[in-house]
């Protein structure tokens, strides 16, 4: 590309280069800087018509609770109470926001309060959803918030993360999800909140509130307190879905009291005989979140209460080769990219959960132990002549053994 300095003409507006600042030259035709301009415009505005409409969830496109549970399926093994509960819900939040402005029966915004083990797919589940839906996703951690004023994160940097996913606009970051993790961990200290000021307890959780119920909340672009003059940006949260998840450790003896059962014990009243005391979980009720720490106005801006299994043997097992994005498709595809056919004797899979097990990793170790099993091969194999690569036990067994030596050798 060149000014061109004589007789040229804009192949769009027709001026000729004396009447333009700059008239840039194509094979066969020229355009002038204001006509260059004009288009950008153009080619920005329908991008971001093409953005609202995507985002612009309509009633024809929003997915039915049975959709997005299968939708679900395809990514997350077991979970069908928590399945089934989220689908609900977020089906009716995003109902909830297309009905028409003038009806009488308002409907009340359902956030979900997810009760489970670490590692059973509580991020996953609200990922997920994310994903189907096209909304800005953002996860943030309770354990960092602290009221304002105090060492820690503001609540309103929640948002400030949200708007980031949502490249600071504004409208697609006020109908998106927000996951707060771990939010069992901002549970009330105590029974007496005179005593000392809770700032990371119930203060945070004080906070939260006006968030949860919806209003507009003056949130710092850049987050955080290191940029004290930057201009506020208005959030309205009365669309935004919020997802809580938190293990809730110990949570089942508050189960059982509440039941009027033991966790252990002999007593077997006709009552008893009924409950399944093995995973107590399933009884929880918003009751017990209060006697675990949780405020009731906090419960009560999270209606939709519901639990994940621990997983077993063969969750884990599933997890490993089922979901769409597991983990081995996702080594298959990487080795597939060098034109290399990766296959496993069914025996390591076993072996790879065998592992997750006996360290306790829970379904975030199968990859970590994936990980070690193949880096060897992950650095050979692209710069080597071999079209396939097939994994026995004993690879498998000697690959992680070797890694774990190198890492003692490290730490040593
Ligand atoms: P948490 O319950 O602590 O939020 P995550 O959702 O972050 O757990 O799960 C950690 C990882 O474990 C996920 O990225 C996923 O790979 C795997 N995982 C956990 N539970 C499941 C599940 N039910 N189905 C498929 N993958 C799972």
């Amino acid at each position: 590309m060149s000014k061109k300095d004589n007789n040229s003409h804009c192949s769009f507006c027709g001026r000729s280069d004396k009447d333009v600042n700059m008239l840039i030259a194509g094979l066969s035709a020229d355009i002038c800087d204001s006509c260059a301009e004009q288009a950008y415009q153009i080619v920005k505005e329908s991008f971001e018509a093409k953005k609202q409409s995507t985002l612009g969830i309509d009633r024809d496109s929003l997915p039915g609770p049975k959709q997005i549970k299968e939708y679900l399926d395809g990514y997350i093994i077991g979970q069908d109470n928590a399945k089934r509960y989220l689908s609900v819900a977020v089906y009716n939040h995003y109902k909830r926001i297309l009905q028409e402005k003038n009806d009488d029966i308002e409907i009340e915004k359902s956030n979900i309060i997810l009760v489970g083990p670490t590692g059973t797919g509580k991020t996953l589940l609200a990922r997920t959803i994310a994903k189907l839906l096209h909304v800005p996703f953002a996860i943030v951690d309770a354990t960092v918030l602290t009221e304002a004023g105090y060492v820690g994160e503001d609540i309103e940097s929640i948002l400030t993360r949200l708007l980031q996913a949502a490249d600071y606009d504004v409208a697609a970051a006020e109908r998106g999800i927000v996951f707060i993790d771990e939010i069992d961990k901002i549970a009330r200290k105590s029974d007496n909140p005179s005593i000392t000021r809770d700032v990371s307890g119930e203060g945070v959780q004080q906070g939260l509130l006006k968030l949860l119920e919806g209003s507009i909340v003056n949130v710092p672009p850049q987050g955080g307190r290191k940029h004290p003059d930057q201009k506020m940006i208005a959030v309205d949260t009365k669309n935004i879905l919020f997802v809580c998840g938190g293990a809730f450790d110990g949570i089942e003896r508050k189960i059982a009291q509440r039941l009027n059962t033991m966790v252990v014990g002999y007593a077997s009243t006709k009552n008893n005989a009924q409950v399944d005391r093995e995973n107590l979980l399933q009884y929880v009720a918003p009751q017990d979140l209060k006697s675990y720490g949780l405020i009731p106005e906090i419960i009560g801006r999270l209606p939709i209460l519901t639990y994940l299994d621990a997983l077993d043997r063969s969750a884990l097992r599933r997890i490993l080769t089922e979901p769409k994005n597991s983990i081995i498709k996702q080594y298959v595809k990487l080795f597939q990219m060098d034109n290399v056919e990766l296959t496993f004797d069914d025996a390591v899979y076993e072996y790879i959960v065998d592992k997750a097990i006996e360290y306790k990793l829970g379904a975030r170790g199968l990859r970590s132990i994936v990980e070690s099993i193949m880096m060897d091969a992950m650095f050979n194999i692209p710069s080597s002549n071999e079209a396939k690569l097939h994994i026995s036990k004993e690879y498998a067994e000697q690959q992680l053994e070797k890694s774990q030596m190198l890492k003692l050798k490290n730490s040593q």
